[in-house]
């Protein structure tokens, strides 16, 4: 493992964060090599060279323990937003765990965005966590066939061992869900994909399927990446040109079916009590503590 100086892991405070309700991000790893292709963490404006080198934050832990002891407002720490917490590392390193348990120690909240079923390795701490403070796991999970799911992310667990995971969590009282992004133009962009996803969700225990937009974005070296990848990968859909001339250089790349795929979405996700508004999913996870709190006052 290499490892880079850091002097601060943790931001600063977020009120009322539009995104799943997160007050403070933390990123211990910098890159990630789950090779997913179409990544966004790899454009240039985030300025992460050799992006799907792992590096670990050199003292990470005791930078955490510090922050958190110095924080005055306790709040739900994201991680997840940059790089993977559960990369193949982190399973003899243990940093995402040993963060977690300072997260419980300092009396603060997780939110947890993945592709990898490692993270049901931490289950213990996150029930834990969960007696005082909210608890979220996302998994991530583009496409509901396996054989995809290793072509466009190869290096990290596929797509049923993720359902798996979530059937773990899940059933262990933690509240998980799928995010159900990015959906590739062309390529998972069709109803059986959105429907099987949502229904497989269910039955494994997932409280909330969250689909941003039907579509992906792409910018600068980013886009070059993916389209290097699209060529290797699928040789004879000439997929690169289709996408060219549908989109030029735009910045967010949705699927051309994104209206329809919306709807049966919600549909689906309506008929089996599946969350997937915003807000929803927030004040169902975050509510009960919020109660909490107030009454104790
Ligand atoms: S797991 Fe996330 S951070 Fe890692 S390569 Fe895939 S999209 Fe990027």
């Amino acid at each position: 493992m290499y490892y880079i100086p850091a002097k601060t892991i943790i931001s600063n405070y977020t009120k009322d964060n539009p995104w799943f309700g997160v007050n403070y991000n933390m990123n211990i790893y910098k890159g990630c090599c789950h090779g997913c292709i179409y990544c966004d963490s790899r454009s240039e404006c985030y300025c992460i060279n050799d992006f799907n080198k792992v590096r670990a934050k050199e003292n990470a832990i005791e930078i955490i323990h510090k922050e958190l002891k110095g924080k005055r407002r306790t709040g739900v720490i994201g991680t997840g937003a940059m790089s993977d917490p559960y990369n193949p590392f982190e399973k003899d390193l243990m940093l995402t765990r040993k963060a977690l348990d300072e997260i419980n120690t300092f009396n603060f909240g997780a939110a947890i965005a993945t592709k990898s079923n490692l993270i049901t390795r931490d289950i213990d701490i996150l029930k834990k966590i969960k007696k005082h403070s909210p608890v979220i796991a996302k998994m991530t999970i583009t496409t509901f066939e396996d054989d995809l799911c290793k072509k466009i992310e190869p290096n990290v667990c596929v797509s049923s061992e993720r359902f798996e995971a979530i059937n773990k969590l899940s059933s262990n009282g933690v509240f998980t869900g799928i995010l159900l992004m990015p959906i590739l133009p062309f390529i998972n962009d069709n109803e059986e994909n959105i429907i099987d996803i949502v229904k497989k969700a269910y039955e494994c225990g997932a409280k909330f399927v969250f689909a941003y937009k039907m579509g992906v974005t792409l910018r600068q070296n980013q886009r070059d990446y993916y389209y290097e990848q699209l060529q290797k990968l699928f040789p004879y859909r000439k997929l690169v040109p289709k996408y060219k001339n549908t989109f030029g250089n735009r910045y967010e790349y949705a699927s051309t079916n994104s209206k329809k795929l919306t709807f049966i979405f919600k549909n689906e996700c309506e008929k089996l009590g599946v969350l997937y508004k915003m807000n929803d999913i927030i004040l169902s996870y975050q509510n009960q503590y919020k109660r909490e709190q107030i009454s104790w006052f």
